[in-house]
């Protein structure tokens, strides 16, 4: 029972995630296109992507996006889609960037 409610709980957090993910002026991605082979997430120097439970990518944080195009030029699937012109990310964004990374 518990197990059930708990397997409900992370449906709805990767939902939400999924959600927000489609909230980014930034980027655009196609998860019916991703196959999880975790390139793009471990290249994001912001630590803007990251991984549902089936591995596939999700934003984490869209403001961290720089658009710096890394995970778009790497995915061997065409799965993200960079919109918009490279910007800096703000101070405070920086620093969130580099928890998500874990430095
Ligand atoms: S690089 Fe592409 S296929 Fe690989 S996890 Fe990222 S979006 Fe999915
Ligand atoms: S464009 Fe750059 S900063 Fe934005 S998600 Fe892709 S790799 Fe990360």
């Amino acid at each position: 029972m518990e197990d059930e409610a708990v397997r409900r709980l992370k449906e709805e957090l990767t939902q939400k995630a999924i959600e927000r993910s489609r909230r980014s002026d930034m980027l655009v991605i196609y998860q019916k296109w991703c196959k999880a082979c975790g390139i793009c997430y471990d290249l994001c120097p912001q630590g803007t992507l990251a991984a549902d439970e089936e591995g596939k990518v999700y934003i984490t944080y869209p403001e961290t996006c720089t658009g710096c195009k890394i995970c778009e030029l790497h995915c061997p699937d065409f799965a993200i889609l960079v919109i918009g012109e490279p910007r800096k990310a703000p101070k405070a964004v920086e620093k969130q960037g580099k928890i998500n990374q874990g430095s």
